[in-house]
């Protein structure tokens, strides 16, 4: 524990100093050369040696000054802590003016060590932990929480971090920190059940802060809900298709009463929307669950963007919209063809749906070496740009009744975000009320692949 620096009192020892000119001090060497020469003077013409008499009144002026200078050079040397010698003349006001510099640097030291020493106490406090390491990545400093937390030990001090932390999302993080703005998420290393969320901020060049508190909790009940989603999905599913088996066969009769008829029909289309629910909640827990995604098939993108231009022609019999392909790349992506295909076409059919009667659909595919672009834009119904943030959740809907109306599941795009989320890629949406919408899902560079 850091004990402060002793600061020394200084006018109880040099009360005679006070605040005075250089000049004050010099009038005492004055009136001590003069006293001497006035001795000397006496003497010598007593004597009849004057003038050896005033060399020698010189002389012992000049020896108490080499031996001021002698104390003064053996203190600053041996004991610049302690009091300084008491000093008449210049030489005490030199010393009484490097004292008092080094005084206050003293205090200005005391404080900002008992700063930090204020700084490091709240940190050892925490609860989150802190781990600091140099521009080498070697670790500088941690906290106690850390020890708990991340297993840190007293030897691990000057060793790199990635050595210690040896997961590889910890270290695709630590080298792209602005990739994940919230930080991530990973498994303790010291209780395998325990969950760690580690967020890290650069500072000075390449140095780096870490901080890292327990998640465990919020992980287990995000666990708790999406096995409740998935075991309630499996479950709906088996009687689902029971019941709309059983409602088809009776829609189909020919002789059905015409009013029982009309009850199956909106039996059946409620059906068809509470299967396209359960698949989609499915689907969404399967790539939360981030499994069974094989992510390095090369997709040939003509094929596919020619593929789902032949699916949006068939889903728009029934809307009469304008359809168009635009093509001007020649790269392919890696990923995962059945994912990519499927949140592409719910762009698409969302694009088609919320399009009044007759407008123009114009689904590309692009890139400008860096980034490529699969869009989508519509001349329909836009969004006002206050839901633009919240789209991507699931069930946010901009128009309930209209959503519903035409067989949202309000799964859609937290179906798109996940799959571009596994890609790398992000979603892009510009919109307008009633102008139209743009939606534009990026691909970075290391999801191309360019055919020669
Ligand atoms: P839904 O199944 O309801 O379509 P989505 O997740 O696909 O759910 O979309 C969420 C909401 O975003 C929709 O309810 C709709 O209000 C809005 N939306 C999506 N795409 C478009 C679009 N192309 N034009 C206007 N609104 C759209």
């Amino acid at each position: 524990m850091y004990e402060p620096y002793p600061v020394p009192d200084l006018a109880h020892e040099h009360k005679k100093f006070r605040y005075s000119n250089l000049w004050t001090f010099a009038k005492q060497d004055l009136r001590l050369l003069a006293f001497l020469f006035i001795i000397g003077g006496f003497i010598g013409l007593g004597t009849g040696y004057f003038w050896i008499c005033i060399l020698v009144a010189f002389a012992v002026f000049f020896s108490l000054q080499l031996r001021s200078l002698y104390l003064v050079n053996e203190w600053i040397s041996n004991r610049p802590y302690d009091a300084p010698p008491n000093l008449d003349g210049i030489w005490g006001a030199l010393l009484f003016n490097v004292y008092r510099a080094q005084r206050q640097e003293r205090i200005v030291q005391a404080e900002m060590v008992g700063l930090i020493d204020r700084a490091q106490s709240s940190l050892i406090a925490l609860t989150e932990a802190v781990i600091l390491t140099d521009e080498l990545h070697q670790i500088e400093w941690w906290n106690p929480a850390a020890e708990a937390l991340l297993g840190i030990q007293p030897q691990d001090r000057g060793r790199n971090i990635l050595t210690i932390i040896r997961q590889p999302d910890f270290f695709e993080y630590f080298n792209h920190i602005d990739d994940s703005p919230d930080g991530i998420k990973i498994q303790s290393s010291v209780f395998e059940e325990n969950y760690v969320q580690i967020k890290l901020t650069r500072f000075g060049s390449e140095s780096r802060l870490l901080l890292a508190y327990d998640v465990t909790r919020i992980h287990n009940l995000e666990q708790m809900r999406k096995d409740f989603v998935d075991n309630i999905s499996h479950e709906l599913r088996t009687p689902l298709t029971v019941l709309s088996g059983y409602i088809e066969t009776f829609t189909d009769q020919e002789d059905l009463n015409p009013r029982w008829k009309r009850a199956f029909e909106q039996m059946q289309s409620q059906t068809r929307r509470m299967n396209a629910l359960v698949n989609d909640l499915l689907l969404l827990s399967r790539l939360e669950g981030n499994r069974q995604i094989a992510k390095n098939q090369i997709i040939e993108m003509p094929d596919l963007m020619n593929q789902l231009f032949d699916d949006a022609q068939a889903y728009n019999v029934d809307y009469g919209h304008t359809l168009n392909l635009e093509i001007d790349s020649h790269c392919d992506l890696i990923g995962s063809d059945t994912e990519l295909a499927s949140a592409f076409s719910n762009l698409i059919t969302n694009a088609i749906k919320y399009t009044p009667r007759g407008g123009t659909i114009t689904i590309g595919w692009h890139d400008d070496g860096e980034h490529a672009y699969f869009s989508v834009e519509d001349t329909g119904i836009g969004i006002d740009p206050r839901h633009l943030p919240r789209l991507t959740e699931r069930f946010y809907r901009v128009d309930s009744d209209r959503s519903r109306q035409t067989g949202g599941t309000g799964l859609g795009l937290a179906i798109v975000k996940h799959v571009l989320m596994q890609h790398n890629a992000w979603l892009d949406v510009e919109s307008r009320e009633n102008c139209g919408s743009t939606f534009k899902a990026i691909f970075p560079r290391e999801r191309l692949y360019y055919v020669d």
